[in-house]
């Protein structure tokens, strides 16, 4: 099993170059110019500048008041803790174990979510990357993970955006959490539409067999960890556990900087 995620792990050479030249880019950067918050571009004093984050921003991302389901990942109602009486896991196919994020789509969450989808961003998706590493260090205390996965993305919309988010939280908690990243065993098999703009019905018939895992990857008896920037309906998160399910995963749990929930 680990020698298959070793060879899993393996990256092509171009794709190490590519981030090279990116962690090049941000050094040197950071040597022409002061450092600055990731989020709110405040200059961070000496004692910040090892987090990337000003106060006022950590406290924001870090230690939002939400209490939230740790299996489907909702708010939760009369502060439940109880994930067997979460109203959205009773009446929901949830095929994750367990979910981690930094909190619920809105206000300056949502606004680091959207920016991050933007190529001139990578510092603020490395930045929130370590900020979910340590949630999930805290959270899985008990239950540490032997890989990260990222979500896969569309070839096409890879190049349209010049950034693979999902893939650059995955390689900064990888790192952070010291686990192999293994960004390759997931492929998209089909461009689909966004799930939120299409009704029920459809959902399924558009995720259907939308993604593929590698037929050499073997992960019995692991515990995966799936990473997403954003989870909305849970469509694709299943998808893609059912995938890592059928190369052997025992655990999944699903690490998404951000939950968004449809109307009830
Ligand atoms: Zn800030
Ligand atoms: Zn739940």
């Amino acid at each position: 099993m680990l020698g298959s995620l070793r060879r899993a792990a393996s990256t092509p050479w171009w794709h190490r170059s590519y981030r090279a030249w990116q962690h090049c880019r941000e050094a040197s950067l950071q040597l022409i110019f002061p450092p600055a918050c990731a989020f709110c571009q405040a200059a961070l004093q000496q004692a910040e500048s090892d987090t990337r984050w000003c106060d006022a921003c950590y406290q924001e991302f870090s230690a939002r008041p939400e209490h939230l389901c740790t299996r489907c990942g909702s708010l939760l109602p009369n502060l439940l803790t109880d994930p067997t009486q979460c109203p959205r896991c009773r009446r929901e196919s949830v095929r994750w174990d367990r979910m981690v994020t930094l909190g619920s789509y809105r206000g300056p969450l949502q606004t680091a979510v959207v920016r991050m989808k933007h190529a001139n961003e990578q510092g603020l998706a490395t930045a929130v990357g370590i900020l979910l590493a340590d949630k999930a260090r805290r959270e899985l205390i008990d239950h540490v993970p032997d890989a990260v996965v990222p979500m896969p993305m569309h070839w096409m919309r890879r190049i349209m955006r010049g950034i693979n988010t999902p893939e650059v939280l995955a390689e900064t908690m990888a790192f952070q959490l010291s686990i192999p990243c293994v960004p390759h065993i997931l492929t998209v098999c089909k461009r689909t539409r966004k799930q939120s703009l299409l009704p029920p019905t459809e959902r399924r018939k558009n995720l259907h067999h939308a993604l593929a895992i590698r037929p050499d990857c073997d992960l019995s008896g692991c515990h995966v960890l799936l990473i997403d920037d954003i989870v909305t309906t849970g469509a694709s998160a299943n998808e893609a556990v059912r995938n890592l399910r059928q190369a052997g995963a025992s655990q999944v749990t699903v690490a998404a900087v951000a939950r968004a929930l449809p109307p009830s």
